[in-house]
Parts: C-alpha cells; sequence; structure tokens
C-alpha cells in the first residue's frame, strides 16, 4: 500500500468531518458488510423529554424520581430532573446514590427510602411488585415508540416515565445510502423491543437488537462476526466503548461520550450518522487508488 494515498485518504475525511485514527483503519473497511447502528445518541438526538407520568400520584412519582435521577448522567435522568424544575416540584433530599449502567439508578430519598428507577426488570428482580395496570401501561405507552421506565420503592412500582427523543434528521438517508452501499444496518439498543421496532421501522432497517445490556453489545457484535460477517458498530455511549472496540470498525460519534471515542477507530465530528456512508465510501476509493 502507498502510505501517500492513505495519508490522502484521511485528509479528505478531516476536512468532511472524519477523524480516522491512522491510516491503517481504511484498510479495515474494506470487507465491512454489516453495519450496527446504537439507536439512542447515534441514529436518535440523545436529547430526551419528559411526555408522560402515570400513576396514582404524578407529583410524588416525578419529584422522587427527579431526587433520585440527580446524581445521574444518562439522558433519561436530565429529562426528567429538568421536568421536574419546570414544574416547580421539591426535590426530597438523596443520601445514598448508585446507578448501574443500562438498567437504571437507586438512591436513599428522604420520606420515601429506597428508590428505584430504571428498566422494570430492576425493579423486580429487587423484590418490588409490578401492578397489573401499571404493567399494561408500560406495554401501551411502549408501542408508540418511546422509552418507559418505572419508578419503585416500598415494596411497589408507583408510577411509569415516558420519555422520548426525536430521530436525527439525516438518519434516514443515512441507512438509505449504506444499503445503496451494499451494507446491512442493524439497529442494536438497550432499550425495550417496541421503542426499538418503531425507530427501526421509521429508519427502513429490518435487523433489530433490543433490550441488550452494555456487556451484551459485545456478544451480539461477536454473534455477527460468528455469523462470518465483517462489522462496523457505530456508537456514542460509555455502553457503546467496548463494542466498538470489538467491531471489526469502531465508529465513535464526536458528540458522544469520550470512552466511546476512545475505542473507535474513526470519529465523527458532527454526530451525523448520513458520515459513516461517506467514511466507507472515502476508504473504499482510497485503497482502490492503492491496488
Ligand atoms: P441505549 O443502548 O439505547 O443507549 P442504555 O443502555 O443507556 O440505552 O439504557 C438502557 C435502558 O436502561 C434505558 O432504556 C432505561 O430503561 C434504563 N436506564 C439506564 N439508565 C437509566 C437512568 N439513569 N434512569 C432510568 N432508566 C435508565
Ligand atoms: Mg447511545
Amino acid at each position: 500500500a502507498t502510505p501517500t494515498a492513505l495519508l490522502v485518504g484521511t485528509g479528505r475525511g478531516a476536512q468532511l468531518g472524519i477523524l480516522i485514527k491512522g491510516p491503517e483503519v481504511l484498510e479495515s473497511t474494506r470487507e465491512v458488510d454489516t453495519v450496527v447502528l446504537d439507536k439512542t445518541g447515534t441514529v436518535t438526538t440523545g436529547v430526551m423529554t419528559l411526555h408522560e407520568v402515570i400513576g396514582e400520584d404524578r407529583d410524588l412519582v416525578l419529584a422522587v424520581a427527579a431526587a433520585a435521577e440527580q446524581g445521574s448522567e444518562h439522558p433519561i435522568a436530565r429529562a426528567v430532573v429538568t421536568a421536574a424544575q419546570t414544574s416547580g416540584l421539591a426535590l426530597p433530599v438523596v443520601h445514598d446514590f448508585t446507578s448501574t449502567a443500562g438498567l437504571g439508578v437507586r438512591a436513599a430519598v428522604d420520606g420515601t427510602g429506597e428508590v428505584l428507577v430504571g428498566r422494570p426488570q430492576l425493579l423486580t428482580d429487587a423484590g418490588l411488585d409490578l401492578p397489573a395496570d401499571l404493567a399494561a401501561a408500560f406495554e401501551e405507552a411502549g408501542r408508540s415508540g418511546r422509552t418507559v421506565v418505572a419508578v419503585g420503592w416500598s415494596g411497589r412500582v408507583r408510577g411509569l416515565l415516558v420519555v422520548g427523543d426525536e430521530i436525527k434528521a439525516d438518519a434516514a438517508q443515512a441507512v438509505h445510502r449504506l444499503r445503496a452501499l451494499g451494507l446491512t444496518p442493524v439497529l442494536l439498543t438497550g432499550d425495550h423491543a417496541a421503542a426499538a421496532q418503531a425507530v427501526a421501522r421509521e429508519l427502513g432497517i429490518d435487523e433489530v437488537v433490543a433490550g441488550v445490556l452494555p456487556e451484551g453489545k459485545v456478544a451480539e457484535i461477536e454473534r455477527l462476526q460468528a455469523q462470518g460477517r465483517t462489522v462496523a458498530m457505530v456508537g456514542d455511549g460509555v455502553n457503546d466503548a467496548a463494542a466498538l472496540a470489538t467491531a471489526d470498525l469502531g465508529i465513535a460519534m464526536g458528540t458522544g461520550a469520550d470512552a466511546a471515542i476512545e475505542a473507535a477507530d474513526l470519529t465523527l465530528v458532527r454526530g451525523e450518522p448520513g458520515l459513516v456512508a461517506d467514511a466507507i465510501r472515502l476508504s473504499r476509493r482510497t485503497l482502490a487508488v492503492i491496488k
């Protein structure tokens, strides 16, 4: 390979907003046939807003959840805290806080004791009861494509928070362009299946893997590789870092977490999914010049 052509390729990438870690990265894109896209923050904006609170005492559910979420950097947490502040709710004092990546948070809140906010599974695994009406409401709200999280304390789930973000403006076009290059798109997310399916449908993605825990993302990449596929992974979160490193080509959103950028081979500076196709076209063209 002529190093000059590779350097020209990396220079052209930089002009487009594609930062390439080293010229040799271009080589590894040659065989890519599958592009795994993380959902939240990669094909969606990752800026969430609270749409609805479901429960008997909605103000209490929101205030307690916001108190518990104050220590979390997750987009869901930010949406919940902002909504509580906008509603003028006074947040109870929090004594203790832990967060579990891909599951939710737990905190000791004044007046309510231990509070959990996250996937229903986080709460039911901790022994909290999920009343039938809230279980039904969870399914119903999820069908809209929004993300639904549970809030509970003292032995029972007390309410649900419905949050959502928007699909990025260039995401559908980005998927279309990947297909035009002969690549198969796959949507991979920790979010529940209904929300993932709604986004996949809008983007024209047929292969969806949902409800995946952070450590499960690596296993999914390995599963695809075991099928003989060469996999590019596009992600933005701390939770995506290990999968980005495992993929044959890791692509990070420049708007995402430092851990994701460090683990990736390429960074899309402006966080536009449309640049994935540009990056793959660029490397194919650069390699064609060399051969
Ligand atoms: P993604 O793979 O879409 O980026 P995450 O792995 O960050 O999603 O989160 C997966 C799921 O875990 C969320 O949809 C939510 O149910 C739950 N979760 C994670 N962090 C939090 C939090 N701080 N508050 C509430 N729920 C959370
Ligand atoms: Mg993400």
